[in-house]
């Protein structure tokens, strides 16, 4: 029945073979024979199987745990060095026909105040999101073929790229929409689009149908296989994820890794990010419904062994995480998070707007991007505004062969400095300035290839002298 080359969600996302999985790691999470081979297999860099990395999540001997985390936090600095990738997500509309239980914006919620931004309020959102200093976005929307049609999502795109505020312009948009046709896929790529991100939510196809009670996305099948209709359409970059506290994470991480060894299996290569995301409080959800929720201990777990799963996939975390958890957890593998986030519609153009109102879920860290990119050289990261790779039409298996063959560090460290140094001109406080301003001239020198640098350091000049848009 399991077969991860299949197209068949039940096939590629198999019951019994999770439960199988389920079953081996929970017999063997004390074998340190075993464990010792996984860990060694992993520090091979090339990934590790669904039911390896299993055993490893259930793992309960503390000394092994440590070489697991330690190991987590080895192969991030590897692949992404110290850098982390910023973004913003922008909600368009939050009409949906949709009934997912967990989303205030679910169509039996009639008390949310209904909003769809007209072309003129993203000019003004995208303007407020370029000033904070934003280059790259995550368009969200529900699912409402008479509010939000693909010419809707398709014309926003359009509005998104043509603003020019300033020295600002958002150069990647990753796109958060419904599961739809390839045809409509087709019209993605055409757009210009970066990531297609679609969360699966859970995996559990009985859980899933009852966190679904109505509209498009109660069919497990035609959500599940999207990101294959994706591929088909021309999209190479897809976003994976779910959201954590809806079925028991054990189970989610299973299905999330077979997802992510069908897409590999199928299209040759694997989801370009996955996401993190636990439920949050939001207006008609009470988190506490949902029996599933994991501790921040188990969380960070789940994001080691993914990271040391999956190691060329990015991962991404939110604002839905409190700045204590994203200073314990990131260390373990993430590369991208977002800052300064608003997640109702129209939050940054009337941040004065009571938030709370319309947002998709109550944001745990608020604070200001200026103030997240402080944090972040604080503890010794590079915040980076690239977005390089897409534009350079790196996507797909051309990133991946980049990134396999370890290249990708004479791209993202120089084009994070570039960014970074845009940023710290443009929008940045005299505080962060100053720290970034050092931060820079040190990690120049980290920077392997001599001519690299050289050309880097002379691009970091001209940036001075108001030049933008540099990239490796
Ligand atoms: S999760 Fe998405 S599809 Fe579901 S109700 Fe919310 S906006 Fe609609
Ligand atoms: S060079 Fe590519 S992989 Fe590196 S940070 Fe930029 S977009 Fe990402």
């Amino acid at each position: 029945m399991y077969n991860p080359k299949s197209l068949k969600a039940e096939e590629f996302i198999s019951n019994e073979e999770i439960l199988a999985t389920l079953a081996y790691a929970d017999a063997h999470k004390n074998n340190v024979a075993l464990i010792d081979e996984i860990i060694e297999k992993a520090k091979k860099c090339k990934g590790l199987t669904h039911r390896e990395a299993m055993i490893l999540l259930d793992c309960e001997i503390p000394e092994k745990n440590a070489e697991i985390f330690a190991l987590a936090e080895q192969i991030k600095k590897d692949f992404y060095g110290n850098r982390i990738v910023m973004f913003a997500p922008l909600y368009l509309s939050n009409y949906c026909v949709n009934g997912c239980v967990y989303c205030p914006y679910h169509a039996i919620n009639k008390h949310i105040p209904r909003k769809k931004l007209t072309q003129e309020e993203i000019a003004k959102e995208v303007i407020a999101l370029q000033d904070m200093g934003h280059k790259r976005l995550a368009i969200e929307s529900g699912e409402d073929p008479v509010n939000n049609p693909i010419e809707y999502i398709l014309e926003s795109i359009k509005t998104i790229y043509s603003i020019k505020h300033k020295n600002g312009a958002i150069r990647r948009v990753n796109v958060n929409i419904a599961a739809t046709t390839v045809e409509n896929y087709r019209k993605l790529k055409e757009a210009g689009i970066g990531t297609y991100i679609l969360f699966q939510e859970t995996y559990h196809k009985e859980s899933y149908e009852k966190l679904h009670p109505k509209g498009p996305k109660h069919n497990y099948a035609y959500h599940t296989e999207a990101m294959d209709r994706a591929m088909e359409g021309g999209i190479d970059d897809v976003g994976l994820g779910v959201l954590f506290g809806l079925e028991r994470y054990r189970y989610e991480f299973a299905g999330l890794l077979m997802h992510a060894e069908h897409l590999e299996a199928v299209h040759g290569v694997g989801p370009h990010t996955i996401s993190v995301p636990r439920i949050r409080r939001a207006d008609d959800i009470d988190p506490s419904v949902f029996d599933n929720g994991i501790n921040d201990d188990t969380f960070a777990k789940i994001v080691a062994c993914i990271r040391i799963a999956v190691p060329y996939t990015g991962m991404i975390m939110s604002t839905r995480e409190s700045k204590e958890c994203r200073e314990k957890v990131i260390h373990y593998g993430i590369s991208q998070i977002s800052g300064g986030s608003k997640t109702s519609v129209g939050g940054y153009d009337t941040p004065e707007a009571k938030d709370e109102d319309s947002s998709q879920f109550e944001v745990s860290d608020n604070r200001t991007l200026d103030e997240v990119v402080r944090w972040l050289m604080q503890m010794g990261y590079i915040p980076s505004f690239c977005t390089a790779c897409y534009r350079e039409g790196r996507t797909g298996d051309r990133f991946m062969a980049l990134c396999k063959n370890m290249q990708i560090h004479n791209c993202c460290l120089p084009n994070a400095l570039m960014t970074l140094k845009e940023y710290l001109i443009d929008y940045a406080s005299p505080e962060t300035r100053k720290i970034g301003e050092e931060l820079i001239k040190k990690e120049l020198n980290n920077i392997p290839k001599d001519k690299v640098r050289e050309i880097c350091n002379d691009n970091l000049h001209k940036i001075e002298q108001g030049s933008r848009d540099f990239r490796f």
